[in-house]
């Protein structure tokens, strides 16, 4: 049985290669979750891989891509890009409340070391990333307690 599987634009990151699916092909690997004979994810990580495609539905500065990792054998290993004036930015996506007005929300934090694994130069990319703007708390602009570079609009954040 042959599958034609999707041409997925690559981005250089970091010196590395990452797949980048727009979010149609990333419903149809969602479905698959392989892609060149490589696990893309397992069951056990599907519903946070639908966390973050629902944040890359709802804000286009988001995109989830992909990227190899010798060092996880024969999968794939997810990774969250935000776009910046600095070109894409990897970000661990997080979930935190504010102290100061019980504020809870989606974040993104460029600082976490897991997100770097596989780039070139990963203090440069930490560098980096430590120059780029902090926000607050949506609500009360409050410091968040995580590193944010990105904070879900409280606008959206009441809906939950
Ligand atoms: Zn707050």
């Amino acid at each position: 049985m042959c599958i034609s599987e999707p041409v997925i634009p690559v981005m250089i990151v970091d010196g590395q290669p990452v797949y980048v699916p727009g979010y149609e092909t990333w419903t149809e690997l969602s479905q698959t979750r392989w892609f060149q004979g490589k696990r893309i994810f397992g069951e056990d990580y599907a519903d946070l891989v639908a966390e973050h495609l629902s944040l890359v539905r709802r804000y286009p500065e988001f995109s989830l891509g992909f990227r190899e990792l010798p060092a996880f054998g024969n999968d794939w290993v997810i990774l969250m890009l935000l776009k910046t004036h600095a070109g894409p930015q990897r970000v661990a996506i997080e979930w935190v409340t504010c102290e100061v007005c019980g504020w809870y929300g989606v974040i993104a934090n460029p600082m976490s070391w897991d997100v770097y694994v596989g780039a070139a130069d990963i203090p440069a990319g930490l560098e980096r990333a430590s120059k780029l703007p902090v926000v607050t708390c949506p609500k009360c602009k409050s410091d968040l307690p995580r590193h944010a570079v990105w904070a879900e609009p409280r606008m959206n954040a009441d809906k939950i």
